[in-house]
């Protein structure tokens, strides 16, 4: 047993070899295929799988992967080609215009005779399906490969958001922000470098785990438990690499004579600026345990550790909500509370950029609306 896991740590302090292992690390609907060895028309590794087989029905489809960083060259179709982005974060780029940043579910429709190329983000791996569009007449016409200028051009923009971020939030915000909505999502591969990011932030390992102890209240104890076994190996590479992050100060203990659910309708009341003796929400009265469990749980025992202040859980909070989606009625009370804590709307606004350049536009638009609506409101 220890063998196992001295060899598992050996290999996951060597990046490499866990990288080129997508069957393993990368998750994604469709087949892996096979690996393109040594294609002029592609920069870096890719695979490919055939999707459909019935050449009758005329519509050739395979899944194409990338590893980070990967694309292929700069062409054009004779008759088109249509891209299903489906894992993974990448791009797609027309000759003379910006670069657009793909996320699963996106739609790529390419004219006939536009020269382009399509491939990986920088640091993260990428999948889409390609459709050979009128395949009885259509022809790939390959160019020149895409640089390494023109493609670190064409992908600064996340780069770019994080720097406009930069007067904004801090880095400290910057990184609660990144990690709680990939912990939200339970994307591990991008939490992982964003855990990273965190700690070179200046956040200690017992403030980060706080991060992730938070999460469990929005996102469940599986989420949260995968997230801290992720940060556990961050950490263990750093270590592996001669770096010894600081663990920090433990919670302060807490001496208050009131009960639990007391304290905790305290700091809510305290935090959304709303009164103790406000009238119950409805699932309260309809589940009364659950609004027990929130109070005691969630605003008592969580809240009252003071690794994090109010501000950053509740930064937390709406960025874990991000990361789960589907839960507006959520976002719209914690982004309301984060305004009654003094966290501005611009604020508000560039944790959702920082969300839309993390997970999409999928998951930032809806909770934007909301934004607005709020700030409409006041
Ligand atoms: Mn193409």
């Amino acid at each position: 047993m220890k063998s196992f896991a001295i060899t598992v740590l050996l290999l996951l302090s060597t990046g490499a070899i866990a990288q080129n292992n997508p069957e393993t690390t990368f998750r994604q609907p469709y087949p892996l295929g096979e690996k393109l060895s040594s294609n002029p028309n592609f920069t870096g590794e890719a695979w490919l799988a055939p999707l459909s087989e019935q050449k009758e029905l005329n519509v050739p489809m395979s899944n194409v992967t990338f590893e980070p960083g990967c694309r292929n060259s700069w062409h054009s179709h004779k008759a088109g080609q249509i891209l299903i982005a489906t894992a993974g974060i990448g791009y797609y780029q027309e000759k003379g215009q910006p670069a657009r940043r793909l996320f699963p579910g996106d739609i790529v429709e390419i004219a006939p005779d536009v020269v382009h190329w399509h491939g990986a983000a920088p640091d993260s791996w990428f999948a889409h399906i390609a459709i050979t569009t009128n395949p009885k007449v259509n022809v790939a016409v390959w160019l020149d490969p895409v640089s390494d200028s023109q493609y670190q051009e064409a992908t600064a923009e996340a780069e770019n958001r994080y720097t406009e971020a930069n007067s904004i939030l801090t880095a400290r915000e910057q990184a609660i922000v990144a990690v709680a909505s990939y912990t939200g999502k339970g994307d591990l591969e991008h939490l992982k470098p964003a855990l990273a990011g965190a700690l070179e932030a200046g956040m200690t390992i017992n403030e980060i785990n706080e991060v992730l102890i938070h999460a469990y209240a929005y996102c469940g104890f599986p989420r949260s438990l995968r997230a801290i076994q992720t940060f556990m190996q961050v950490v263990d590479e750093r270590k592996a690499n001669g770096i010894n992050d600081v663990v920090g100060r433990e919670v302060t203990e807490i001496n208050d004579n009131r009960t639990r659910y007391e304290r905790g309708r305290d700091i809510l009341a305290e935090i959304s600026g709303t009164s103790v003796d406000a009238p119950k929400a409805g699932y309260a009265i309809f589940a009364p345990a659950i609004e027990r469990f929130l109070k005691e749980h969630l605003f008592a025992d969580l809240f009252e550790r003071d690794l994090l202040t109010y501000r950053e859980r509740e930064l937390a909070t709406v960025s874990i909500l991000a990361g789960v989606g589907g839960v507006e009625p959520m976002f719209r009370s914690h982004a309301a509370i984060c305004l009654h804590l003094g966290i501005t709307a611009e604020q508000l606004s560039t944790l959702l950029n920082i969300v839309e350049m993390n997970l999409g536009t999928s998951y930032s638009e809806p909770l934007r609306n909301i934004l607005e609506q709020i700030v409409k409101q006041k």
